[in-house]
């Protein structure tokens, strides 16, 4: 079964595979495997949720990245 980065839930292979972690995807976490500020994740996300949905407008992406990361279990104890 393939594994998913425990912070933004992308699937640990080809480019998003860390070779220093296997709990974290190459952007979630640095190249020794160190999970990045929630900060800059959540800005990641809010990007890509941008990205599938570019005709939206009016929503708070940065909004919807925090509730999305709030079922990541990197995250959920915050
Ligand atoms: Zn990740």
């Amino acid at each position: 079964m393939d594994k998913f980065c425990f912070s933004c839930g992308a699937p640990l292979k080809e480019a998003f595979a860390n070779k220093s972690t296997d709990k974290f995807c190459s952007y979630c976490a640095d190249e020794n495997g160190k999970l990045k500020d929630r900060k800059i994740i959540q800005e990641g996300i809010a990007g890509w949720l941008k990205m599938i949905d570019p005709s939206n407008t009016t929503s708070d992406f940065m909004a919807r990245a925090d509730l999305y990361l709030k079922a990541m279990p990197a995250w959920s104890e915050n």
